[in-house]
């Protein structure tokens, strides 16, 4: 008899599965409290795959051997509790995708902030380069459903927290962790712990055979480096010493090395711009170098790289003033890395559904470098009292169009207007790229 698989959840990682599932002679059945988009339904019907809407038929449920669970369904939800209680696996789509990767590798990027920068980066290099590679995961492609339609011999992967919390043997042959910053602690129990422990499993499964590129500047992974048993060729990389293997940056030069394989390169010749984007840039360059890419694609591929939008997407400069959107900062963190990377005189446009923002940790670089601060978002009381006696100016908005005017009227030549609002979107927009769009288009019309 077929192994019955219920699938929880029918996003792109939900539906990729079951395409996967089915290819592998499953018996599948696809379950979602909400609606499915409608050309996601097509193509379950399309591949004859079952499915229900508006609720879950529990009885079958937990009939099931096995049960895909979407990154988007948190461990609260009562039919995940049940599904627990009674002793049915819950896997994640990484770990079904896993056991039908073949032979191929997997190059998976996790972290709190930067992963997709990071991982378009190591898919563009790897691209250059010739690799026969898909870009996959979080940002936006599923992996099952390439491994279903599109096998390839690598494939780059974000990889969320989320997806990790159900892994029982994936191990990607080259982890990469970025960094750990308190986020999703409400999936977590609201312990940090929790989720610090959900990002290392990315090496849980690794092997000797298998390499972990991780930020050896920040304490939360030095600490828990201490803490758990790693069995991969670590491969740190540091903006602060010099590391033998793996990567630094000392003065303006990066310096990377694999075994006998070494890299240099100006970070001046990097294309992307600012101190986490160095070490975005590094990581990347120590991924690539792990799977054999040669430094002189390596090195032009760092320096030919686009960019993703709304990630310090320079917009245009309008009368001297240059606009750039980061409406992808939705956390402190990201915001303090936007602020850092700023060399003129900043309008700061901050606000929106505030997620426990601790607005000291900007504080000094707000008095470096910011003239005025440009609030865009319903409730910007916060904002206001924690800037109060900091920022020269402060203003209220509540559009994109009235926020883009503002900034331009405090602006003068030379300036720069940032959009890194260290908050979600959901109060004034639809997420973070409507709000980076609709600020563009404000910017575009002024
Ligand atoms: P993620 O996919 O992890 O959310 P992104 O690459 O989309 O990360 O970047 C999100 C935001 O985080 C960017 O707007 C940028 O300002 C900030 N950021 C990018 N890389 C880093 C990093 N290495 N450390 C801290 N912040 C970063």
């Amino acid at each position: 008899m077929n192994k019955k698989i219920i699938i929880l959840g029918s996003g792109e990682s939900g539906i990729g599965s079951a395409l996967l599932a089915k290819q592998k002679g499953y018996d599948v059945f696809v379950s979602d409290g909400g609606i499915i988009k409608e050309h996601y339904k097509n193509e379950l019907i399309k591949n004859e795959i079952e499915f229900e809407e508006g609720g879950h038929s529990e009885l079958k449920i937990l009939s099931a051997n096995e049960v895909m669970k979407s990154p988007g369904i948190s461990d609260k939800n009562e039919l995940v509790k049940k599904i627990r209680n009674v002793g049915i696996a819950v896997i994640s789509e990484f770990e079904l995708a896993y056991r039908y990767k073949g032979s191929s590798k997997i190059i998976g990027i996790t972290g709190t902030n930067g992963k997709s920068t990071t991982t378009s980066l190591i898919y563009h290099i790897c691209k250059h380069a010739g690799l026969d590679c898909a870009l996959v995961g979080n940002i936006g492609y599923s992996i099952a459903r390439q491994i279903a339609e599109a096998p390839k011999e690598y494939y780059v992967a974000e990889i969320s927290s989320f997806q990790l919390d159900d892994i029982q043997t994936f191990r990607p042959d080259v982890a990469v962790l970025l960094n750990i910053t308190e986020d999703h602690l409400d999936r977590y129990d609201y312990k940090f712990e929790n989720y610090i422990k959900a990002k290392f499993s990315i090496t849980k499964y690794q092997t000797e055979d298998d390499f972990f590129i991780y930020n050896a500047d920040d304490e939360v992974i030095q600490k828990y480096l201490q803490l758990l048993t790693i069995h991969s060729n670590p491969l740190p990389f540091s903006m602060r010493q010099e590391i033998k293997k793996g990567g630094h940056i000392k003065g303006d030069q990066m310096m990377t090395r694999i075994q006998e394989e070494r890299v240099s390169m100006s970070i001046y010749d990097f294309a992307l711009k600012g101190k986490h984007n160095q070490q975005n840039t590094m990581a990347a360059c120590i991924a690539a170098t792990t799977v054999g890419i040669r430094k002189e694609k390596i090195r032009e591929a760092i320096s030919d790289y686009a960019g993703l939008e709304h990630r310090m997407e320079s917009v245009a400069s309008v009368r001297g003033v240059e606009f750039i959107n980061d409406s992808k900062a939705t956390n402190i963190n990201s915001t303090w890395y936007a602020l850092e990377s700023m060399t003129k005189p900043t309008i700061l446009v901050l606000g929106g559904t505030d997620k426990g923002n601790d607005y000291s940790l900007i504080a000094e670089l707000v008095k470096d470098k910011v003239k005025a601060i440009v609030c865009l978002g319903v409730d910007n009381e916060k904002i206001k009292t924690a800037f109060k006696k900091i920022a020269p100016k402060i203003v209220e908005t509540d559009s994109a169009a009235k926020c883009v005017a503002a900034c331009f009227k405090l602006a003068t030549k030379g300036d720069a207007v940032l959009l890194s609002p260290a908050c979600a979107s959901f109060d004034l927009f639809k997420n973070y790229e409507d709000r980076g769009k609709q600020f563009k288009a404000a910017v575009l019309a002024l």
